[in-house]
């Protein structure tokens, strides 16, 4: 059966995804990214990036980080727990829990590690995650790593959530897992219910707020501030570095007896080495510019309305109603590349997501704006979305 050697079934998988038009490529930009990035010699508007803040580009951050090497060095040399914890880690964690206003925090390499060493570092075997269905690929992976017992609910089903965990054995623990901002559809989990579900089941309610952090609430605190939440000791906040705050790293801010669990039990901050100075200095400025600067948190908002309004104006399926994330629905992975692909002709970079990022049948673009993009940069975007739809429309598609 395998007479064609490991390669050829390699091949031959990959000849698969291309015939469903779902294989992917590494698209090499640069020398830097963006509102706008060159590919070969040729500018193209990005609105790809989750840069909500446009901070990445920030020479503030760049200086924080820029200087943490010259002083420190490029390496932290060991694990965090071995060596590797050095005063910029210990001072980084101590404002990530201010900034989200609980006891404690942990910082990670990376929010995908963050979401791995959380979830599987409080929960494991004989434990009870309850998760919604389109929690995000990191949730997914850490809910297998922690073989604990995983139940899935529909997006957004708060009474489905509720049932599931109280069908969670005596003795379990028990973990509701959300994204606080959901990254394929831009919508906001539903909190304050999800919460009174947590509270009622006794369930920790883990909340992944990648795409919140910097964007969502008066003082850009992520989606509990939205909902006009504060710090509860059975909420955990998982969140990243490499978002609206332009940088890279993961954390997590709960209870004590959370990160204590954490520093104990998270194989992904324990098992890999310490982020370096410069990683971790870039985070901490960050966590500054967000109260110094807050015109991008009102920025970034005020372009994405305009965005999604002009859109709606097109006759176009938006998915989401506020918010930086801008989805379009599309249908078929095979038409989702198609537009994308027609864009990118136009001189514009909107990505197509399709299986298994997105569900089969729910291929989409997905435009993102930042705080670094201009009127003029909107008005370019629904210029060539408008051609588009005419064009589809006029070959009935
Ligand atoms: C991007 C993302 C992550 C991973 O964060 P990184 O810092 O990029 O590893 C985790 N959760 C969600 C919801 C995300 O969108």
């Amino acid at each position: 059966m395998s007479a064609q050697g490991p390669l050829g079934i390699l091949s031959e998988r990959l000849e698969q995804r291309r015939s469903q038009a779902l294989e992917r490529h590494l698209l090499t930009l640069g020398p830097a990214t963006g509102p706008r990035v060159t590919h070969q010699g040729r500018e193209y508007l990005l609105l790809a990036s989750n840069d909500y803040l446009g901070l990445s580009q920030h020479p503030e951050l760049a200086r924080a980080a820029s200087q943490a090497a010259l002083e420190h060095g490029c390496g932290s040399g060991a694990s965090r727990l071995v060596s590797g914890t050095l005063a910029g880690h210990s001072a980084l964690e101590e404002r990530i829990a201010a900034f989200k206003g609980t006891p404690a925090a942990l910082f990670f390499a990376t929010g995908y590690m963050a979401n791995l060493g959380v979830i599987s570092g409080l929960a494991g075997r004989g434990d009870y995650i309850v998760s919604d269905e389109l929690n995000h690929a990191s949730i997914v992976d850490a809910c297998r790593l922690s073989r604990a017992t995983v139940k899935v609910y529909a997006h957004g089903d708060v009474a489905q959530a509720e049932s599931l965990l109280a069908q969670a054995p005596a003795g379990a623990l028990r973990l509701l897992v959300t994204d606080g901002v959901f990254s394929m559809d831009g919508d906001l989990a539903s909190l304050p219910q999800l919460l009174e579900a947590a509270r009622r089941q006794q369930a920790l309610l883990v909340v992944d707020d990648a795409h919140a952090t910097g964007v969502w609430g008066a003082s850009g605190r992520g989606s509990l501030e939205h909902f006009g939440l504060g710090h509860d000791p059975q909420v955990v906040m998982v969140g990243t570095f490499s978002k609206a705050l332009g940088g890279l790293g993961g954390f997590a801010a709960g209870a004590p007896e959370v990160i204590a669990t954490l520093v104990n039990q998270a194989r992904s901050l324990l098992y890999t080495t310490a982020p370096p100075p410069a990683q971790v200095a870039a985070a901490a400025r960050a966590l500054e510019l967000v109260d110094e600067e807050p015109w991008r948190r009102t920025r970034v908002h005020e372009l994405a309305d305009n965005l999604r309004q002009g859109l709606r104006g097109l006759g176009l399926s938006v998915l989401s109603e506020a918010g930086p994330i801008i989805p379009l629905l599309v249908g078929q992975a095979e038409r989702a590349l198609h537009m994308s692909q027609a864009l990118w002709e136009k001189g514009l970079l909107v990505p197509a997501m399709r299986p298994p990022t997105v569900p089969e049948g729910l291929s989409r673009l997905r435009l993102t704006v930042t705080a670094a993009h201009t009127e003029q940069d909107i008005e370019q975007a629904l210029a060539a979305l408008s051609a588009l739809a005419h064009t589809a429309q006029e070959a009935g598609i």
